[in-house]
Order: structure tokens, then sequence, then C-alpha cells
């Protein structure tokens, strides 16, 4: 049914799923069935029991493998647990080289409950291919990268790393989420691992919490599945369909969203009391042109940076539009400060280390109009400057 040639945009609504075979319904049935009746004593049926398949579940999986052109797909019933399940591959004594500025659940799954089963891991700038080689050592397993980066939006030359990868014998392992199937495709450059936090662009509305893996071949699949059926944090029926009902309107929604947040980066980068706007769409970003080869575009999501607390407070106080929330992708602006959000888990030093400072915000861009959102932030912005005094005594 499905015709390969066809775009990413039309494959999100033409594939094997377009209608049910047995009723013609144009939408996946919800199957809530935990068991399955089987007839025949001596032949198993497709399915026996919901943790191991069901017909929901699988409706998104084999969706989401043909959109990252992967072998196989799993889903989750969060990004965290895609994740966390997916690093069940490894052993004791096993290593992991990691971004440094990886989600903050990740930092944590691997910084405080890996270890505790003896698999080491050292964190990288992973934009740095010569600190990326360096690192490697004779037990790394899994090279683990996002790109773009979290919430400095850094990129990594995924198919550079891949290389250091297979020379070393390990598996590379993408947190896709941020540009998700419609922008990049890491499996294409030869990584082995996709991961999504669906929660965000991927189902898009801020109304469920998934994750989502996609591996390359049949022999990671079958590792997979069968720690997913181990493990048992798969992604239930009805949250499946949210998903796939998501999945449909992703090509619209990124456009739109990444339109807006072009236009947003660059009024933000005129105004004088942001000190940086973190965006891979600028041509002087420095991973730019490596962002362009391996993606579609730049996405939806920026960072900016103000000068400190007071004036993110400020700016909190006086926006709009945007839900101030942690989270992201979704169809309203979500505007989130890492430092008190989404890298909450790490330590003081370590998020300054790594740039995360109290005067940081994230924007992902969402379905506003972009006037609207311009006009919003602009306000927002005035009002920070009305408060500010010679000695940055802003009182809220
Ligand atoms: C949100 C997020 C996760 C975690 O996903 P959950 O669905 O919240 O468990 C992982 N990676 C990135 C980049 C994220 O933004």
């Amino acid at each position: 049914m499905t015709d390969h040639s066809h775009t990413f945009q039309t494959k999100l609504l033409h594939n094997k799923h377009k209608a049910d075979e047995e009723t013609g319904a144009v939408s996946v049935p919800i199957h809530h069935a935990s068991t399955f009746h089987q007839t025949d004593f001596d032949q198993p049926g497709r399915y026996d029991y919901s943790r191991s398949g069901n017909p929901t579940r699988e409706a998104l999986e084999t969706t989401i493998a043909n959109l990252e052109s992967g072998f196989r797909g799993f889903a989750f019933a969060s990004g965290m647990a895609a994740i966390s399940t997916s690093f069940m591959l490894l052993s004791q004594r096993d290593h992991v080289l990691v971004s440094e500025d990886v989600y903050g659940g990740t930092y944590r799954m691997i910084h405080d409950v890996l270890i505790r089963f003896g698999i080491e891991h050292t964190f990288v700038d992973m934009t740095n291919l010569e600190e990326v080689a360096t690192a490697i050592q004779p037990n790394t397993k899994v090279i683990y990268i996002e790109t773009p980066s979290n919430p400095l939006l850094k990129i990594t030359d995924i198919q550079a790393v891949v290389k250091l990868a297979k020379a070393n014998e390990c598996l590379t392992f993408v947190d896709n989420t941020f540009m998700t199937p419609a922008l990049q495709r890491p499996l294409e450059f030869g990584a082995d691992i996709v991961l999504h936090s669906a929660t965000k662009f991927i189902a898009g509305h801020s109304d469920v919490v998934a994750g989502l893996a996609v591996v390359r071949n049949e022999q990671l699949a079958e590792k997979l599945s069968f720690l997913q059926n181990s493990f048992g944090s798969i992604l239930s029926p009805h949250d499946s369909w949210l998903v796939l009902r998501g999945l449909k309107t992703l090509h619209c929604r990124l456009e739109q969203s990444s339109r807006s947040a072009f236009r947003l980066a660059h009024a933000l980068a005129k105004e004088p009391i942001i000190e940086e706007v973190y965006y891979p769409g600028f041509s002087f970003h420095p991973g730019h042109s490596t962002h362009l080869y391996q993606a579609g575009g730049p996405g939806a999501v920026l960072s900016f940076r103000l000068p400190d607390e007071n004036a993110v407070r400020f700016f909190t106080k006086h926006v709009q539009l945007p839900v101030y929330a942690v989270s992201l992708g979704a169809v309203e602006s979500i505007l989130s400060y890492p430092a008190k959000m989404s890298h909450a888990s790490m330590p003081s030093e370590e998020r300054k280390k790594r740039g995360i400072t109290d005067g940081l915000l994230r924007i992902s861009v969402g379905l506003e109009n972009a006037d609207d959102l311009l006009q919003d932030f602009q306000n927002a912005l005035a009002a920070i400057k009305r408060y500010d005094t010679p000695t940055r005594g802003l009182q809220v």
C-alpha cells in the first residue's frame, strides 16, 4: 500500500495503518485487551499478552520504525523508559561516553543509577571529536549523543561519531527528541538506536507521556524486544493511539513552529539586554553547517541568556503567551528555565560548567501567530528594562 517514493509528509498519513484491514476504520482501533484467546494449543496466536505485544502499540511501533528508516520500533511508557531500557543492553564493567549537556533525566540515570550496577561513564564535549576519540576506553560499548543538545543547542556530527564508534566496536545511541524524523534520521547516518521522548514534538499536544526507540537491525531488535518485555515499561494502547494521532500532523506543526522560531531567534538577537541566543539556524552558530548537512532544518527550540536570575523573574512574570513549564514540542509555546527545571537534578557547579547559568531560558515555539509571539516577547523584555537600574537592583 505504501509507495516508498512518497515524501515524509505523505508517509505520515499513508502507511500500513491508513485503514484497518478488518473494518476499514481510518483510525487505528484501540485494543485494550490485556490477554488474547489462543485457538490452537499447538500454534500460538500472533499476540498472547499485551506486555509482550499489543496491536495498537505495534501500529505505533511499525509506524515510527518506518519513519526513522529503522528495522523495528518500540514504544515505552516515557522517554526515560525508552532510554533506560536501552541502557539495559549494557553489562557490569561496560563504559558509556555521553554528551556533557545531555538531558537532565538521562544524566541522572547514568550518574546515579547505572553506576550502582557497575556501568561506568565519561561525560565529554561531543562536538569535540578529538576529545571523544581520546575518551574511548577498551570497555566503551555505547556513545550517547543528543544533537542539537539541550538547552544550548550544540551540534554533534553524527556521522563522524558513528565512524569513531564503529572503529571501536561501540554502538551509537542518538536522542532525536528535538528534531524528530521529520528533520533528522540518525539511522541513515549509521547510528544503531534512535531514542525519543514522544511526549514532545512527536505527540505534540502536551497530553501524553511516551517514549520510542528504533533499532537499525534484527540483532538489536531481538535484544531490545527481550528487554522491553522483561522490564515491562510499555506504552498503553490508549497512549499509543494518542501518539499515532499526534504524528499525523508532525510535519505541518514542525514546519510552522520552525518558521516562527527562526523569526523569534533573529528578533531576540537584536535585543541588547539578551547576552546570547543559542539557535542552530544562525549562520554563525559553530555547528550550523554540520547541522544543515545532517538535518532538514534548525527546528523550533532556542535558548537565550538574560543577565541574571532577577531578569528571568521579570521576563517570566511579564510574558503572556507561552506557558511557563517543563517540556517542549507542543502546540502551545513553552518557556522553561533549565536551571530550575530540566537540569534541576544536576548539581549547580556541573550546570554552570555546562553553560546552564541562572539567566538562561529556553523557548519551544508553538503554533501561535508569530507576530503575536514576537510582540509578547518584546513587551516582556521592555518590562525588564523598565525596572532595571544601573546597579541591576531588580525587584519584583
Ligand atoms: C523530555 C526529554 C526526555 C525524557 O522523556 P520523558 O518522556 O519525559 O521521559 C529525554 N530526552 C530529551 C531530549 C527530552 O527533551
